[in-house]
């Protein structure tokens, strides 16, 4: 299973739960595959969406999730780039970039 990020916006649903009490959920698709049992991974037709976007995924999820996904850009319109300082893993990697670099244990420069 894939961890909880907005398939459309690339937030991390983890940090949204944090601030509001509905973070978003799985949205299963026309062109769903479980997955055999026993097989781990993501089956494909299931995907996170955030709080703001799950319902209009939801509202799409009769058609494939590439169909749903034009939809959904061509609603919202342009994708919406995640912050660099809000939620979201870019956001995640680049603190954790700059806790790296602030921090004195790190080898000294060649
Ligand atoms: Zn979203």
């Amino acid at each position: 299973m894939k961890p909880p990020v907005c398939h459309f916006c690339n937030r991390s649903l983890d940090s949204v739960k944090s601030r509001r009490a509905k973070a978003g959920d799985l949205v299963q698709f026309a062109d769903y595959v479980p997955l055999p049992p026993g097989m781990c991974g993501h089956p494909h037709g299931l995907e996170w969406f955030c709080a703001e976007h799950v319902d209009a995924a939801r509202a799409l999820s009769r058609m494939r999730i590439d169909e749903a996904m034009l939809e959904l850009k061509a609603g919202h319109g342009a994708l919406r780039q995640p912050s660099t300082n809000g939620g979201g893993p870019f956001g995640r990697w680049l603190r954790a970039l700059r806790r790296y670099f602030a921090s004195s244990d790190r080898p000294p420069p060649r």
